[in-house]
């Protein structure tokens, strides 16, 4: 990987400093899709995350694939990302 690459990558990386999830053991981020208790828990967790947006925007740059990020299913991100990568090509 570049190493201006791997500086975008770090500095994207910064926002986790403020996650609300670092401190809550007690809830599963990474949740089977069908576990709709898990799911809402880390919702609840996401909804009151001063850095939402960014946890949310990471996932959608990095197309993360799995667990719960910015308060979205793994489904839920890959419908905003289509959106998102839309729009990012419409834009350049
Ligand atoms: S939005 Fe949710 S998953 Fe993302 S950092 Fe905040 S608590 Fe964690």
């Amino acid at each position: 990987m570049p190493m201006n690459a791997m500086y975008e990558l770090e500095a994207l990386d910064t926002w986790r400093e403020g996650s609300v999830c670092a401190d809550r053991t007690d809830v599963d981020f990474f949740p089977s899709p069908d576990d709709i208790g898990a799911i809402a828990s880390a919702r609840a967790v996401c909804g009151s995350c001063p850095v939402r947006d960014d946890c949310l925007a990471f996932a959608l740059e990095t197309n993360q694939s799995d667990g719960i990020w910015g308060g979205y299913t793994p489904a839920e991100r890959s419908k905003l990302r289509r959106v998102w990568l839309r729009d990012l090509k419409a834009a350049s």
